[in-house]
Formats: structure tokens, sequence, C-alpha cells
């Protein structure tokens, strides 16, 4: 039994607050606890514990999650910019072993990032 949490989210076992995208390779869905006015965490529907276990066949759902997370970002008029980033290992945070990447805009952004 899979008890990765997004796997579940994924499932439809855990719910969501809002879902904002979803299709035969992705799902994208608000976070829990958003860092910044817009935080759209986008997911593949495969398992993948991060970025370090991405394989060579993994390339056409990589390359998905960034058109996606453009086409999102203009439907929701992120005019100013935006930022689009994975956090891999226990130096960048990574908190949950699924490949996610975070969609945060709607404020500015510092650099470099803490
Ligand atoms: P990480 O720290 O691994 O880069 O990001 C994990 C993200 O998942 C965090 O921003 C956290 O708020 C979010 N998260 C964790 N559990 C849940 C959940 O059950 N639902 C939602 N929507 N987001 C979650
Ligand atoms: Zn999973």
């Amino acid at each position: 039994m899979n008890d990765c949490i997004f796997c579940k989210i994924i499932e439809g076992v855990i719910p969501v607050k809002k879902k904002i995208f979803e299709d035969d390779m992705v799902f994208a869905f608000e976070d829990i606890n958003p860092q910044a006015p817009v935080h759209i965490l986008i997911i593949p529907k495969k398992h993948i514990s991060g970025l370090d276990s991405v394989k060579r066949e993994d390339i056409e759902i990589l390359g998905h999650i960034q058109i996606v997370a453009a086409k999102i970002a203009e439907d929701m008029n992120l005019k100013e910019g935006y930022r689009l980033l994975t956090n891999n290992g226990i130096d960048a945070g990574q908190t949950v072993a699924h490949l996610h990447y975070h969609l945060l805009g709607g404020r500015t952004f510092a650099w470099p990032p803490g």
C-alpha cells in the first residue's frame, strides 16, 4: 500500500481545498499552507519521489509540468511574474517525497532565496 500523501490526493482519498488543473499526466491544486497569494502545487500522477529520481523516460512529464505551469500562470493573470520551483532533498526543505513543483505568484520574491 502506497502511503504517499500526494498519491492519495491524486486518488481522491485525501481532499484538496481547490483543484486547479488535471489531465492524464499531472494534477495541480492549492497548497494547504500558502506562501504567496497564489501558491499551487503541480505534481505528476506517476509517483516519483523527487527530482533526483527522475529517469530519461520521464522527460515528457517534466516538460509537460512546465507547460501546465505557464498555462495556469496565464489563466491566473500573473502578468507581473511568478516563480516555479522544486525542493529536492533535506537541504532544500523537501517535506513530501512525491515530486512537486511550487507555482508562486501575486507578490515579489527575493533573490537569492532563503
Ligand atoms: P516541500 O516542502 O516538500 O517542497 O513542499 C511540500 C508542500 O506540500 C508544502 O508547501 C505543504 O504546505 C504542502 N502540503 C503538505 N501536505 C498537504 C496537503 O495535504 N494538502 C495540500 N494542499 N498541500 C499539502
Ligand atoms: Zn506519491
